[in-house]
């Protein structure tokens, strides 16, 4: 079958790859987008049916469109979210083709650019963008044997509570994702287990502005890189029932029993490192160290937010913080179910291009790869902490269209001679 050719292919239609299309449109560049499934995929089937956005619908959006029905300081439904970008690719003409799998890249011999391999035929492109981005496989730590008769599954499969057998639950991770599912759970009415790793708890508000609004004027948002020595921790924030600040004591007065991190399994029993109360005390530390920052901030511009100095009250800690547990028969304990939300790694198994490190990860410079031509988009900090969510990834295509711009009229460019040979050529055709 002879291979389509276009300028660019941007691989997956999530967010990363409708903001590719927007970019890539405003330099005129010739472009396609190719999604195995439908547009923003992953916010319709790849979440639990409660989740809303954890940023209100003024901030988590591209600049060109607002959620027109949504109020502006709502959490919008993941749905909405799907939707949104289903309007968006409309609204700027993205060249999307859905139920289009890429199988294969590989750069082609002694020609510029890419073979690509999908599941309806060929393509050649001179560029292509790996949009698919931080959230593509997702990790289950191989601790619990799966033969064991506790139900395993990851936060990317959880639905809802009524999806897992009766009995106790184990969440594991105490991100975004696993604070709001085991809040979920327990407000459902299960006895409720929360393995609390290292995290950044903010407060969900404070002084009258959502902390998206904070991390923005804080510049906290554009922040390049990780502090040295410092990895990166999961933000624990949640939009659900119209936004609160993730307050684990309060989940424990309210019948959760919060561990420490999930080490080990051994006949039928979990252990949990002795790390709970640093855990909840390094969460403690960036939620009043925000506000503290914010009070600065609002100080030093002569902004008149209502003061809030209980925002800096933290309750006593609860038994399970001050006499933790370490271990856990879960037969004994009722646990029936696991849900395990340990994040995603990456799969970029068919981008056969050299410029992967040892372990797989791209080496890139702001999504510019070591391999001319191929770019990544929506990889966690690629220009800055933002990178992965919706506001960020925008800037992050922008960047992205503009060097292939760039390249592309380095590839144009005639030198002296070239130049008077096809004007002597068109001078030829014109008599
Ligand atoms: C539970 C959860 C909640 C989140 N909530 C928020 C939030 O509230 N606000 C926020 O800003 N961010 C949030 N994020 C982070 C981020 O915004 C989302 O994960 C978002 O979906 C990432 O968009 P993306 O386009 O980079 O990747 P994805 O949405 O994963 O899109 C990648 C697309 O590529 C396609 N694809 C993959 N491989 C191929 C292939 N070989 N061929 C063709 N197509 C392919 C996939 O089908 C998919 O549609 C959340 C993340 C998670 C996990």
């Amino acid at each position: 079958m002879p291979a389509e050719k276009i300028d660019t292919l941007v691989v997956g239609a999530g967010q990363a790859g409708v903001a590719m299309s927007e970019h890539l449109s405003r330099h005129g560049i010739p472009h396609l987008v190719l999604e195995r499934d439908r547009i923003a995929e992953r916010w319709r089937t790849g979440r639990w049916d409660s989740l809303v956005a954890n940023g209100p619908a003024w901030h988590d959006r591209f600049p060109g469109l607002e959620f027109t029905d949504t109020d502006p300081d709502a959490f919008p439904a993941k749905e909405r979210i799907a939707d949104y970008f289903v309007d968006y690719a409309k609204k700027i003409g993205a060249p999307i083709r859905c139920g289009v799998e890429v199988t294969s890249v590989e750069r082609k011999a002694g020609a510029p650019g890419f073979r690509v391999e999908t599941s309806q035929g060929p393509i050649e492109a001179l560029n292509v963008v790996a949009a698919t981005g931080a959230f593509q496989t997702p990790v289950i730590p191989s601790l619990v044997p799966q033969d064991t008769s506790v139900t395993q599954i990851h936060s990317f499969d959880y639905r809802n509570p009524g999806q897992l057998p009766a009995g106790a639950v184990m969440v594991v991770g105490a991100g975004s994702s696993g604070a709001q599912i085991a809040e979920e759970l327990l407000g459902s009415g299960r006895r409720v287990y929360l393995s609390v790793g290292p995290h950044d708890r903010p407060p969900r508000a404070y002084r009258g502005r959502d902390y998206c609004w904070w991390l923005g004027v804080l510049g906290k948002w554009d922040v390049e890189a990780m502090e040295p020595g410092k990895e990166h921790v999961t933000i624990s924030v949640s939009g659900a029932h119209g936004g609160h600040t993730v307050d684990f004591r309060r989940f424990a007065a309210q019948g959760m029993t919060l561990v420490g991190r999930t080490q080990k399994f051994e006949n039928g029993v979990l252990s949990f490192a002795p790390d709970l109360a640093d855990n909840l005390a390094e969460g403690d530390a960036y939620y009043l160290w925000m506000l503290k920052e914010a009070d600065a901030w609002a100080e030093r511009n002569g902004m008149d937010l209502p003061e809030e100095p209980e925002a800096y009250v933290i309750g006593p800690d609860p038994d399970c913080v001050t006499d933790p547990i370490l271990s856990l028969d879960l037969a004994e304990a009722g646990v029936t179910s696991i849900v395990w939300a340990t994040g995603y790694s990456r799969d970029y198994s068919w981008l056969k291009v050299d410029t992967f490190d040892a372990q797989g990860v791209p080496r890139h410079q702001r999504g510019v790869s070591l391999e001319p031509g191929i770019y990544f988009l929506g990889l966690p900090w690629q220009s800055r902490r933002g990178s992965t969510f919706i506001w960020g990834v925008w800037h992050d295509a922008k960047h992205v269209a503009d060097h292939i711009a760039t390249q592309r009229s380095y590839r144009q460019y005639r030198g002296p001679a070239e130049r008077e040979a096809e004007d002597a050529k068109s001078s030829t055709a014109a008599e």
